[in-house]
This record gives structure tokens, sequence and C-alpha cells, in this order.
């Protein structure tokens, strides 16, 4: 392994050239291009338990973990060992396996509110699923979301709020359609009293609120501990159904993810990212006599050529079975709290400004000295000094996402002194920072 102290990347600056020839931006998903902090994005020749190795031989801990799904580390030998069996006996079949069944049950037993669920492909796709099924139980065309909660990219959830007391939805891309994006409304995460106001004002239109119930798209902003509850009672008053979006919560935070940890039923939930064991996955699922809804038990069309994927299946089902063992999440925890305990300690020895959030493996540090507890604070934050901190952590080993609105994941490959490194690390860079 080479330092990364002289740090230089040709080869992964001469790849991104190479990609932006033939692929828009050079990437295929945004935020990998580094864009909101500089500088060229790191090409991955392999990854390894906490490791990413880039194109030019450095090797990194990875605090990003593909954006959440790998929670035991890359390549572990009984994922890989599940993938490689599974892919012997054929790589889609478009028909019914048993693993299917056996992924279904897996999560219908951990997840509290999960009584049938569906099998897709992306976690896009699971809340785009989720919500026509929502329109369609309560035959009602709007849904409520939360200013910065990141639901996928369906059309109707692009949708960023406008200030103030935003109503209607301002589409968040070109390409949404106004007429489209006026089917969402929004408020601000842990807000009662706008949100109360909307929902009372929209219920007789209202199909569905959808939340993140930690929210992880904005930074890792945790919920008020009466928001929840309180949003389960309001809409089951107004017959509004509640989805939650435990794409990244799911099996991250808790074996039966956030709505096991905070004991709080949704109507509909919606996962992606652990559950495909670092293949393309996702799921939406909850009460049955709303999933019964899903053709061709009912009318509601939804369907996919890979869906059910046999080898996504395999991966997503042994990385499950790996994070039952007792004592998976306690570990976790206990590392995820030195991590962020270490990082605000050295942010305070270096007296810059700094946030931490965290809920078990989850966590943002966020570059200002206020609480962050909605999309409005989160924006307080120093991007530019963010941008200064993560070159200075990959210069160092430590690869944290490319942007401050992201959260910092750890998974069971990460040791006390994979912990200890970084930790030591950001207290030479936040010296650097003021
Ligand atoms: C990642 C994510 C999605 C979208 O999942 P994809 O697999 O990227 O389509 C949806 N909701 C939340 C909360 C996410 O973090």
């Amino acid at each position: 392994m080479k330092t990364n102290r002289i740090f230089k990347t040709p080869k992964s600056a001469r790849l991104f050239a190479k990609a932006k020839a033939v692929i828009p931006g050079g990437v295929n998903s945004p935020v990998r291009a580094f864009q909101s902090v500089g500088g060229i994005p790191l090409f991955i020749e392999k990854a390894l338990g906490p490791y990413l190795m880039d194109a030019d031989g450095h090797r990194f801990i990875d605090y990003v973990l593909s954006w959440g799904p790998m929670i035991v580390g890359h390549a572990h030998p009984q994922v890989i060992k599940a993938i490689q069996m599974a892919i012997k006996k054929g790589t889609s079949y478009g028909a019914p396996c048993e693993g299917e069944i056996e992924l279904a049950k897996t999560m219908v037993q951990m997840v509290p509110s999960l009584e049938q669920v569906r099998l897709v492909n992306s976690g896009t796709e699971a809340v785009m699923s989720a919500v026509r099924v929502a329109r369609a139980y309560t035959q009602r065309p709007r849904i409520l979301k939360f200013e910065g909660c990141y639901h996928g990219h369906a059309d109707y959830l692009l949708v960023k709020a406008g200030s103030g007391l935003a109503t209607l939805g301002i589409p968040d891309s070109p390409g949404v359609p106004e007429a489209i994006a006026n089917l969402t409304i929004t408020a601000p995460y842990n807000d009662f009293r706008v949100t109360q106001t909307m929902i009372e004002s929209h219920a007789a239109d209202l199909a569905a609120v959808i939340i993140e119930p930690i929210a992880g798209n904005m930074g890792v902003v945790p919920p008020h501990p009466e928001f929840l509850p309180w949003l389960r009672e309001i809409t089951a008053r107004h017959e509004i159904l509640l989805i939650f979006d435990e794409v990244i919560t799911g099996f991250r935070v808790h074996k039966g993810g956030a709505q096991g940890l905070f004991g709080i039923q949704p109507d509909l939930t919606c996962l992606g990212k652990i559950i495909g064991g670092g293949f393309p996955i996702g799921a939406y699922g909850g009460r049955k006599d709303v999933m019964q809804l899903v053709a061709p038990a009912g009318p509601v069309y939804q369907a996919g050529t890979l869906s059910g994927n046999p080898v996504a299946v395999a991966a997503g089902l042994e990385t499950l079975r790996l994070l039952k063992r007792p004592g998976f999440y306690n570990d976790l925890e206990a590392k995820a709290r030195e991590l962020a305990e270490g990082l605000a300690d050295a942010a305070k020895s270096a007296r810059v400004p700094y946030y931490q959030t965290r809920m078990g493996s989850m966590l943002t540090g966020f570059f200002t000295h206020e609480p962050v507890t909605d999309y409005a604070s989160a924006k307080k934050a120093d991007t530019g000094r963010y941008a200064k901190f993560f070159h200075g952590m990959l210069k160092r080993g430590s690869y944290f996402a490319p942007s401050q609105f992201e959260a910092t994941f750890l998974s069971t490959a990460h040791k006390d002194s994979h912990i200890r490194q970084t930790i030591a690390a950001a207290r030479a860079v936040f010296q650097t920072l003021d």
C-alpha cells in the first residue's frame, strides 16, 4: 500500500476524463462526482472489509459503504459465498424461486409492521410503488413529504419546499411537470405546527405522509422524540397512510429498522440498500389489506423483469442472517459512538464550529455551531469547511461522503484500530480548518 501522504490521482483523473466522454458528468449517480467538495472523483478498483482501494493504489477506510448497504463490510466472505452458490444456478429466471419467499419471510419477521412485502430493484422503485398503492387505497391524489428528505427520483418526490409555509410543490428538477409536483406538499422536518396545518388543510385529498423516520439525506437528523408518535396519531385520525421510507434506516439502526427502534407501526414501509447485500434491490410492504391491492392479488399494477433476482436475494438474505447475530448492533453502536465522540472532541479542541448528530451507526458532523433539527438548520453548515475536511481526511486515508449533507456509516468490518486512526487524522485535519 502506498502512503496517501503524497496524494496524486492521475489514473482516476484519466478515467474521469474518459468517463465524461460517454457518461453524463462521468458518473452514474450525481453525488459521486465530488461536485460539492471539488476535485476529481476517485475511481474504485476494489473494496474489501472496511477498505476502498482506488485506481492509483491508495487505500481508504470507507465511511460511505456504498451509501449504506455494506453494513457487514465489503466482500464479506459469507456473503460472497452465498452469491457464488447462487450464481452457479443461473442469474435470472423471470419466474418465482424459493429464495424470494425466504427473504420476504425474513423481512416480515424482523420489521414489525410488515405483513406482506413485494421485491423491486431499487429504493426509488419501492417508494414509487408504495405511493401508488397508498393512492389507490385511499383514492386520494396528494402526498406530503418533509423538506430535505430524499425518497428516490420519481417525479412527484423531486419536490423541494418553497420558503416559509410552502404549500404546493415546486419541481426540483427540469423535466418534472408542475402539474405533477403540485400533487406533493411539503413541511419542515420535526415541525409539528406546519405539519398539522398542512395535514388538516389537505386531509380530504391526502393519500399519504411519507417520511424518513431518521433523516439521512440532509445529513443525519434524528426525529424529535414525540414527532413520529404524533405523526402516527394524526395520520390515523385522518385516514391518511403513513409511509416510513426505511431505505437507509431499515436494518441499519436496529434489526427492526427505525420502527423497531421507536416502536411505531407505519402502514407501509420502503426498504432497499442493506437488503440487497450490495446488489440492486428494493422492497415495499406493510398492512396486508393494503398490499392485497397489488397485482395480481389486486388491481394496482406494479411489475419488474428482474424483481426478486436470485443473486440479489441470496446476497441480501446472507447479509440479514449475519446481522441477526447476538451483539451485532451493540458492536456497531459502540464503534459509532466512539467515532462520533472522537470527531466532536477533535473539532472542539481545534475550536471549529461543529454539531454532531448520530443514531446508531449513522452519523453526521455538521460544520455549524447551531443544533441541526431540520433542512433549514442543516443548510447553515459551512460547506466550504466540509470540503476542506473531506479532502484532508482523504489524504490521510479516510473516505467520508463527498458532501456535507450525507450520512457517515459504519460496518462491523470497522475495528477499533480503524476508528482510532480516523480520529487521529481528524485531529490533524481540524487544526487546519479555522
Ligand atoms: C437511497 C434512498 C432512496 C433511493 O434508493 P435507490 O436505490 O437509490 O433508488 C430512497 N429513499 C431513501 C431514504 C434513500 O436513502
